[in-house]
């Protein structure tokens, strides 16, 4: 009989890779357990240059990497405007070369016994049933955003998309058990298309079809945040492992009780660690993190708008300018108006890339400004840091709705980006009603970690995981 071996293959974006790691490594802990994971070139050089997960990996036997081309020239930039380009390499390059790799060793001691994709991966679907193996689909988005992306085709059927007018605030009522919670400016960001015959809405038509053919969906999210979308999930796909927070669940199993220090990074960029020095120097809860993660992108006319904003707050702040990420700056050779840069040096830090696990848990932030990507979502929750949500795109707009609406863990500041307002919204949290959004975090982050604790409900979804990757023998 075959060991139980689990081929773990993520859409290749810092987001995704860093939270199938954690997936990867939490079943490695398993020694019964085998793991293929597949990387794309791109992400595992630099996984290579700027982590030690090669190294960190090293120590499990069961586990491999291997890797495949994703299909896009080496210089090609991998940052959000290109995800459409990236999907579409994975599925013409990388996807024939996975189907190859999972046919290829079903007959020997390496056969996969289960496939566990990103749910993005269609293709994952007929190959799985080639090989005549289990496929979980682990969409790393929010369930509460990835629920509004499978009723597209009924948003479309009740003509509530392409919008009608240009009420951007108007109730949308068609994504069950989100009645009375989402405005149209709350959907995923392509429901503002005028026009439907566009690939992102053509994949996730095709998503919808596919997910509900996997034997199980895995999330990175827990109970008590997202209960009634998880409910609503059940009634599609009965088998929902809800095991997140991923990260916090990593430093619970890794270190047998939760150390909010515990190294789990798997950052595609180099970290910048002297922010840590900085931040160190600071007094307690007075410091926003502002930053967008690792794909949105801002003009330089938002940039300059974020800057006075924050500068106008006179709250201390650690921004995070990911090179590349401000669009236009570097073509007026980094020209921004001296007095913000005498403003920073007072009472702010900006690095290039943080290590943001550790700056959430610093006690000196108070506040995050954040585009409402869902790991920084959960990594903000866990440690009960208020958000100020400036979300970019795709499931963005609906994370920053559930955060400022239905959690009441911060301000939704969602399509507006004027100094006045970001000063305002700042002054807000980190001020006038600092210890009200504490509190709320607070009593959040304490829900978050008791659920990976011993009997918690993501500590027992993962469990319940292990044991049915364990019985998936063939
Ligand atoms: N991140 C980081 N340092 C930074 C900015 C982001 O380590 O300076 C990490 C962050 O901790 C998170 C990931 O990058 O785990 C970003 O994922 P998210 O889903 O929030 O957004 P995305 O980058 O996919 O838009």
């Amino acid at each position: 009989m075959a060991v139980p071996h689990v081929f773990i293959f993520p859409l290749p974006l810092q987001g995704t890779v860093n939270c199938m790691l954690k997936l990867a490594e939490l079943l490695c802990l398993h020694q019964e357990i085998h793991i293929t994971f597949i990387n794309t070139e791109y992400i595992h050089q630099r996984l290579m240059n700027y982590t030690d997960v090669l190294v960190r990996f090293e120590k499990y036997p069961n586990f491999k990497f291997v890797t495949v081309p994703d299909g896009l020239p080496e210089d090609n930039p991998r940052n959000g405007d290109q995800i459409g380009k990236i999907i579409e390499g994975v599925e013409k390059v990388s996807s024939p070369l996975f189907r190859e790799m999972v046919m290829m060793t079903t007959t020997n001691y390496c056969t996969p016994t289960c496939l566990i994709v990103d749910g993005i991966f269609s293709f994952a679907v007929d190959i799985a049933k080639e090989a005549k193996i289990p496929l979980l689909y682990f969409d790393t988005i929010s369930p509460c955003s990835l629920w509004t992306y499978l009723a597209v085709p009924k948003l479309i059927e009740d003509g509530e998309i392409p919008f009608k007018g240009n009420d951007l605030d108007a109730l949308v009522n068609g994504v069950a058990g989100m009645e009375g919670v989402m405005r149209r400016r709350d959907l995923p960001s392509f429901c503002r298309t005028p026009d439907l015959d566009i690939p992102i809405i053509k994949l996730v038509i095709k998503q919808g079809k596919h997910i509900v053919q996997a034997q199980g969906l895995i999330f990175n999210t827990f109970e008590d945040l997202e209960g009634p979308i998880l409910s609503q999930f059940r009634a599609l796909c009965p088998n929902i492992y809800a095991i997140g927070p991923l990260h916090t669940q990593m430093k619970a199993n890794l270190s047998s009780q939760y150390l909010p220090n515990t190294p789990t990074s798997n950052s595609i960029w180099k970290e910048d660690m002297s922010c840590i020095d900085w931040l160190n120097k600071q007094p307690n809860k007075s410091v926003l993190f502002v930053s967008i993660g690792s794909l949105a992108t801002m003009s330089k006319a938002q940039f300059l708008e974020f800057w006075y904003g924050l500068v106008n707050s006179k709250t201390r702040f650690l921004w995070v300018q990911r090179p590349g990420s401000i669009i236009g700056l570097e073509d007026d050779n980094n020209n921004v108006p001296m007095e913000l840069v005498k403003s920073t040096k007072e009472r702010g830090c900006i690095i290039s890339w943080a290590p943001q696990e550790k700056v959430l848990a610093h006690p000196s932030i108070g506040g995050f400004l954040t585009h409402s990507g869902w790991n920084s979502t959960l990594e903000s929750i866990v440690e009960g840091v208020p958000m100020i949500c400036w979300p970019y795109f795709v499931d963005q707009q609906v994370n920053s709705r559930y955060v400022g609406e239905v959690w009441k863990l911060g301000i939704d500041m969602k399509d507006v980006c004027d100094r006045a307002t970001i000063e305002r919204m700042v002054i807000q949290v980190m001020d006038v009603e600092k210890i009200e959004f504490l509190e709320k975090a607070k009593h959040m982050s304490d829900l978050a970690i008791a659920s990976v604790g011993e009997g918690g409900s993501s500590y027992q979804d993962l469990d319940r995981l292990i044991e049915d990757i364990r019985l998936m023998r063939i």
